[in-house]
C-alpha cells in the first residue's frame, strides 16, 4: 500500500489507519472527520488545521535534548531558546506556542519593529526576547521600553552605527539600556538555501576588526557590562551539520577572547536557527539528528571554553522551522479530474475514413500482447499525423476527435496486455497520459514557497488510504495562473486514487506547512487566507477552538484600499435597483473567495 513517506516525514504525529490518516493523539480522530465537523457550519474552500500538542512536543523535544546533551557533557552553561516570529506569528498559532513554553521560559525573537511590539505585547514575562536584523533609533527606543516593561532583552547589533545609536539612546532618555549582542560575520560560509544569512560577503554582522571596535565603544562609554550575547544565525534547513560545527568554533573563539579582554558580563551564544525537518516523501535529506545537533553544540562549546580557560556560555537557539512546521496541515478539497481518459462511446466513426483513422481503428482491434508495444508507437505517430492534418486544414474536427479516442484507447489496452510483462514501459506510458487534479486552493496563498523555491511539502490524499492509487497526478490550483500546478515528476511520483466526485469527496493533504507559509502567502488572484482553526485536545478528546473564517470577497478588496461603499453602490446602480439580484449578488460578495465543491 502506498504510505506516501509518512514515515519519513510523519514524525509519528499522523497514522494511517483503516484507509484514512489520523492524528496520533488523544482519541486519535481522523483528518475527515475533523474536517467534515468545520464543513458542516458551510465552511468550504481550503482549511488549515493547527495542532497545538505538536507545537508543544516540538518545544518539549528541543529543551529536553538539549538538556540531556548539557549533562550528558557537565556543561555548566544553561540552555534557552527564543522562537522568531517571523516564521509565525498568527495568533492561532503563537498563543498556544507562548502558553506551551511558559515552563521552560520560552521567549521570542523579533526582526522589525511590529514583531517587536508582538513580544513587547505577549512574550512570557520571565523569558528573554532577542531583537535582530536592521535597527533605526526608533527601534532601538522600542528596544529601551522593552528593558522598562521588566523584560529580559538583548538587541544584537548588525552594524557599529546600531551601536552608536544605542549609546546615544541611554544618554537621551532616562531608561535603563537593554543587554547588547554582538552579531558576527562568519569566514566560515552559511549553509542551505539562505546561505547568504551567514558567511563573510553575509548581509549581516560585524566582521573581526568592527567586533574589536564594537569593544572598543562600549568601553569608552562604560558599557562593557551590557555586552551579554554572542550571535550568528547561518541560514534556514541545514541539511548537513558541518558548516554549524564551524560555525561554533569560530563563534566560540570570539567569546572566548571577548572575556579574556574583559567582557565580564558577556555569557550566551546565539546559534540562531537552521535546524531542518524533514520535508522529503522519498529519501532522507537531512543527515543529523537533534541529538546529534545538541551534542555538537554542547561539545563544540565545552572543548572550547576548556581549551581557553573561561565560562561555558549559556546556549542560545532561534528554531523556528523546528518548532513551527509540524504543527499544520493544509486540507485541499479536489474539485475536479480533468482526464485524458476517453470511452469507446465517445467514438463517432464517419461512414468513410481518412485512411489514417482507419488504420488506427484496425490496430485497436487486432492489438495482441506481443504487438502491443508496437501498435502503440504506431498509434501515438499516427496521432501526430492526423494532428498536423488538421492544422492544415485536411481533415475535420470529428475526425480529430475520433484519432484522440482512438489513439488513448489503444494506449489503455496496451498498458492492460503488458501489464505484468513490462513494468518500465508502462510506466513511462503510465506518465504520459497523467491526471490532472483541480484542487480548491491558491498556491500563491498557502504554498509559496513551493512557487517561489521549489520547496517541496508532504502531500497525501487522507482517505482511500487501503486503495491502491493508479493515478499518475499532477495538481493545479484555481487561481489562473500557470505557476500554480504541481507537475507530475517521475522521479518523485505523486499516485492519486480514482474517484467519482458525483459520489464521493476526495481531499489532499498538504503537511508540515506551519514554518513561513502563513506570511509569505499571498493574494494572488485575490484569494484569501484559508479558513483555519484549531484542534486541542481536552480529556483526550479532540475539539475544534478559535475558528477563522477565510476573508470575504469584499473584506479582501478594502484589505487592498478599495472605497467598498463606491464598489457596492456601483454595483447596485448597474442592476437598476432590481433588488431580487442585487440581493443575490451582495451574498456572494460577503462569501468566500474560493471556490465551492460539487457535492454542496
Ligand atoms: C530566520 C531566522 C531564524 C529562524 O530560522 P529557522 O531556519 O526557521 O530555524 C532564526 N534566527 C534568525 C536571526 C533568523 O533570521
Amino acid at each position: 500500500m502506498n504510505r506516501y513517506g509518512i514515515h519519513l516525514w510523519g514524525d509519528d504525529n499522523f497514522i494511517i489507519e483503516n484507509g484514512v490518516v489520523k492524528v496520533n493523539y488523544g482519541d486519535k480522530p481522523s483528518l475527515i472527520e475533523l474536517i467534515s465537523k468545520i464543513r458542516e457550519d458551510g465552511h468550504r474552500g481550503p482549511l488549515l488545521l493547527r495542532f497545538p500538542h505538536i507545537t508543544e512536543k516540538q518545544i518539549d523535544k528541543l529543551y529536553t535534548t538539549f538538556n540531556k546533551s548539557i549533562k550528558e557533557y557537565d556543561y555548566k552553561g544553561t540552555f534557552n531558546a527564543v522562537f522568531p516570529l517571523k516564521v509565525n506569528q498568527f495568533p492561532n498559532f503563537l498563543f498556544p506556542l507562548i502558553e506551551s513554553g511558559e515552563k521552560y521560559n520560552y521567549g521570542l525573537e523579533a526582526g522589525s519593529k511590529a514583531e517587536l511590539i508582538l513580544a513587547m505585547a505577549y512574550n512570557n514575562e520571565e523569558a528573554p526576547i532577542t531583537v535582530n536584523g536592521f535597527k533605526d533609533k526608533e527601534m532601538i527606543i522600542l528596544g529601551f521600553i522593552a528593558k522598562t516593561m521588566g523584560y529580559n532583552i538583548t538587541l544584537t547589533i548588525e552594524g557599529l552605527k546600531e551601536l552608536e545609536t544605542i549609546v546615544e539612546v541611554s544618554n537621551e532618555y532616562d531608561m535603563e539600556c537593554p543587554n547588547i549582542g554582538l552579531r558576527v560575520r562568519l569566514h566560515s560560509g552559511g549553509s542551505g538555501v539562505w546561505a547568504k544569512s551567514g558567511g563573510i560577503d553575509s548581509k549581516f554582522g560585524l566582521s573581526s576588526t568592527e567586533i574589536l571596535e564594537a569593544f572598543g565603544i562600549l568601553k569608552n562609554n562604560d558599557m562593557v557590562d551590557k555586552l551579554t550575547m554572542i550571535h550568528f544565525h547561518i541560514g534556514s534547513a541545514m541539511n548537513t551539520i558541518a558548516p554549524l560545527k564551524k560555525a561554533l568554533r569560530e563563534s566560540g573563539h570570539i567569546y572566548a577572547e571577548l572575556k579574556q579582554m574583559g567582557a565580564t558580563n558577556l555569557e550566551n551564544i546565539n546559534i540562531g536557527g537552521g535546524l531542518a525537518i524533514e520535508y522529503s516523501q522519498f529519501e532522507r535529506t537531512r543527515s543529523y539528528s537533534l541529538e546529534e545537533f545538541s551534542n555538537d553544540v554542547v561539545f563544540t562549546l565545552n572543548f572550547i571554553a576548556k581549551q581557553k580557560g573561561v565560562k561555558e556560555p549559556n546556549i542560545f537557539t532561534e528554531s523556528g522551522r523546528f518548532i513551527a512546521a509540524p504543527s499544520t496541515v493544509l486540507i485541499t478539497p479536489v474539485l475536479e479530474l480533468f482526464s485524458s481518459e476517453y470511452e469507446k462511446e465517445n467514438l463517432l466513426l464517419k461512414d468513410t475514413n481518412p485512411p489514417l483513422i482507419k488504420e488506427l481503428y484496425d490496430l485497436y482491434n487486432e492489438m495482441k500482447e506481443e504487438t502491443a508495444l508496437e501498435f502503440m508507437h504506431d498509434a501515438l505517430d499516427h496521432l501526430e499525423s492526423v494532428l498536423t492534418l488538421f492544422d492544415l486544414g485536411y481533415i475535420d474536427l470529428q475526425d480529430r476527435s475520433n484519432a484522440e479516442i482512438l489513439a488513448h484507447l489503444i494506449t489503455k489496452k496496451a498498458i492492460q496486455l503488458l501489464s505484468l510483462k513490462d513494468y518500465t514501459e508502462l510506466k513511462r506510458i503510465n506518465e504520459k497520459i497523467q491526471e490532472k487534479y483541480l484542487l480548491n486552493f491558491s498556491i500563491f496563498q498557502s504554498l509559496p514557497d513551493f512557487w517561489g523555491i521549489d520547496q517541496e511539502f508532504p502531500v497525501m490524499p487522507i482517505t482511500h488510504l487501503d486503495k491502491k492509487p493508479t493515478r499518475s497526478a499532477s495538481l493545479w490550483d484555481i487561481t489562473c495562473d500557470s505557476d500554480g500546478e504541481i507537475e507530475f515528476d517521475s522521479k518523485k511520483p505523486l499516485y492519486l486514487h480514482d474517484v467519482d466526485l458525483e459520489k464521493e469527496e476526495y481531499f489532499l493533504g498538504f503537511f508540515l506547512v506551519g514554518a513561513y507559509q502563513d506570511i509569505l502567502g499571498m493574494k494572488h488572484n485575490l484569494f484569501s487566507h484559508p479558513t483555519e482553526a484549531d484542534v486541542v485536545f481536552k480529556n483526550d478528546s479532540a475539539q475544534i477552538k478559535n475558528l477563522l473564517k477565510s476573508q470575504k470577497i469584499i473584506d479582501v478588496l478594502e484589505d487592498i484600499d478599495y472605497d467598498v461603499i463606491d464598489l457596492k453602490s456601483r454595483l447596485k446602480s448597474k442592476l437598476h435597483k432590481n433588488n431580487k439580484i442585487y440581493k443575490m449578488l451582495d451574498k456572494f460578495i460577503n462569501d468566500t473567495t474560493y471556490l465551492k465543491t460539487t457535492k454542496s
